[in-house]
Formats: structure tokens, C-alpha cells, sequence
């Protein structure tokens, strides 16, 4: 079985360059489309959705903040042109679900820490990402965990 379009969620830290790496390797051997996404998070979702304020401003700038950083995070992958980044505004693992579905994708690629104990309880992206997901997750171990 072949993968047709992958997507490649990061969060735009140094962290995440293995997940994209081990992604770029099945992209390569599937000669699969794919897309880079990097999710941005409302501040509203920060505060609990209670801020008696207008974010709007701060939320632009948030977000031509992480165009840039996606620009430079996407610099170290010539294979990974501008048409294949994409930023999108909401909950990641909504709008991953909704980018895999409207994009056609059959593979979405997340780094894990491999938690455990209350941070497992308390849930990470990769998790989230996995419940309800509309194709195959791979989660990439991102650190070895400690025994
Ligand atoms: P976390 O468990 O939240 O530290 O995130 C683990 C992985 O989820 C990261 O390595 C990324 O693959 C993905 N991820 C986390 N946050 C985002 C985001 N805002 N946009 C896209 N992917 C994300």
C-alpha cells in the first residue's frame, strides 16, 4: 500500500525537524504529494476563551509571526515549496482533521514525546490528533523516554 498525499504537522520547533525528515522519507518512497502544516492557536483558546479584550490585533500579528517562522523553519527543505506550506487559525487537531479531509490526504505525520503519567492524562497532540483522524497517523518518537 502506497501513501497518495501526506501531511506534516509541526509546531515549528527545533524539535519537530525529525518529523519532518522521517515524513520526507516516505513522502520520497511513495512519491507522494505533500503538504506542511503549522496550526495557529487562537489566544482566546490560552486564556480559556474569556478574555474581555479584542485580540484581533494581536492575533494578526501572531499569525505573520508564524508565517515567518514557517518560512524559515520550511528554508531547510528545497523539496518543500511555498504552494506546500500552508498555516491555518484554530484547535490543531480540529483544523488538522479538516486540512486532511479537504486535501485529499491519506497519512498525517505528528511528533510525540512519549508521555506518560499525568502528562499522559493531561493528552498531547499527537492523542488528539489520532482520536476521530480521518486517515492513517504516524506519530514519530521525538525523545527516548526516561526510565
Ligand atoms: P505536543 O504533544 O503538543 O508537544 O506536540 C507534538 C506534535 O504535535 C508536534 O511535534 C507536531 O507534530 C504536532 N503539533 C503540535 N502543535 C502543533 C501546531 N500548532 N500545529 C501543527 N502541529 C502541531
Amino acid at each position: 500500500m502506497s501513501y497518495k498525499h501526506i501531511l506534516i504537522a509541526v509546531d515549528l520547533t527545533d524539535e519537530c525537524h525529525p518529523v519532518v525528515e522521517r515524513a520526507l522519507g516516505i513522502v520520497a518512497r511513495n512519491e507522494a504529494t505533500v503538504s506542511l502544516v503549522h496550526i495557529v492557536e487562537p489566544m482566546a483558546m490560552a486564556f480559556g476563551g474569556d478574555v474581555p479584550m479584542d485580540l484581533s490585533l494581536l492575533q494578526q500579528q501572531q499569525f505573520d509571526q508564524a508565517r515567518e517562522r514557517l518560512q524559515s523553519f520550511a528554508g531547510r527543505y528545497p523539496q518543500l515549496g511555498e504552494e506546500q506550506r500552508c498555516l491555518a487559525y484554530g484547535q490543531p487537531r480540529q483544523e488538522l482533521h479538516r486540512l486532511a479531509e479537504e486535501q485529499g490526504c491519506d497519512l498525517i505525520v505528528v511528533g510525540s514525546h512519549g508521555r506518560h503519567g499525568l502528562a499522559l492524562l493531561l493528552g498531547s497532540t499527537a492523542n488528539d490528533v489520532l482520536h476521530g483522524a480521518p486517515c492513517d497517523v504516524l506519530a514519530v518518537r521525538l525523545k527516548k523516554p526516561k526510565d
